[in-house]
């Protein structure tokens, strides 16, 4: 594993060594979810790059930027574990200057669900997605399905700008619970944490809805409002797999999305069905 922390030292290492580069990026505070996406990586390419940088621009004023968890050595450890070839971990100066070029996101796809509880916050994503990509220049680059909206962002920027690289979409990693991973569970106290493990429930209860054929959306919102019974719920929304707003569930090509706050922090969750 080599640890960089500039764009010069990357591209120096990078073009000591030959083959099909994979990209994983991440926020860093890595934990199995993220993993998976890097073992994915490692299975299907020469080359595992993995970067780890909290963006500031897709974090809203008075988001948790500054406690967002940093775990460098445990992420050091988990990139060696997995067989990871480069590890870029650049300071904010790196990747901005003082005035920038900026990229907007769509402006339905973008400003619904996740873009309208978060304005802007995809506007963030794709500008510092698109600077890592011209960067590393990968052949394919893994993102989680457990960030859905984003991921049909990503998708529809590569489209969009004709970029050239493959974009792999990976299942989410839950607990046992059923709990989906996220870095922000460290927030959770073991009160929230049993609160936090009924919104996977609620997910997986609405599968089995659908599984039965019923795909009547205000039926499963209302079973999946009762288990959630005192927690604060920001969305449930049913989407197609292009991120529409569809009238009943479409069964192989629906989304079921959450947003919930439990004290101060902030979880999303979905189901595929
Ligand atoms: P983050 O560090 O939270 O920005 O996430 C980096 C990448 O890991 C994104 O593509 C996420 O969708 C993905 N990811 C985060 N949590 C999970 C999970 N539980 N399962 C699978 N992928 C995940």
């Amino acid at each position: 594993l080599k640890i960089v922390s500039t764009i010069t030292e990357l591209r120096t290492h990078l073009n000591s060594l030959s083959g099909v580069v994979g990209f994983v990026p991440t926020m860093g505070a890595l934990h199995s979810g993220h993993q998976s996406l890097i073992n994915r990586a490692r299975l299907e390419c020469d080359i595992v790059v993995v970067s780890a940088f909290v963006n500031p621009t897709q974090f809203l004023e008075g988001e948790d930027l500054s406690k967002y968890p940093k775990t460098e050595k445990d992420d050091d450890q988990l990139c060696k574990d997995s067989n990871v070839d480069i590890l870029f971990r650049p300071n904010i100066s790196d990747i901005y200057s003082r005035d920038e070029v900026s990229i907007k996101a769509p402006g339905i796809r973008g400003y619904i669900l996740e873009g309208y509880m978060r304005p802007g916050h995809f506007d963030g994503v794709l500008q510092v997605v698109l600077k890592l990509f011209n960067i590393v220049s990968p052949k394919k680059a893994y993102f989680g399905k457990k960030d859905a909206q984003q991921l049909a962002l990503i998708k529809q920027m590569v489209s969009n700008l004709f970029l050239s690289v493959d974009i792999v979409e990976c299942e989410t990693v839950r607990e046992r619970s059923g709990l989906a991973l996220s870095s922000r569970n460290r927030y959770l106290n073991e009160q929230e944490y049993e609160k936090a493990k009924l919104v996977s429930k609620s997910l997986f209860i609405a599968k089995s809805e659908v599984d039965k054929q019923n795909y009547s959306i205000s039926d499963i919102k209302t079973k999946m409002k009762n288990i959630l019974n005192g927690i604060e719920v920001q969305y449930i929304s049913f989407v197609d797999r292009e991120f529409q707003y569809i009238d009943q569930v479409e069964e192989g090509n629906t989304i079921i999305l959450i947003a919930v706050k439990i004290g101060s922090t902030r979880l999303i969750d979905n189901i595929w069905v």
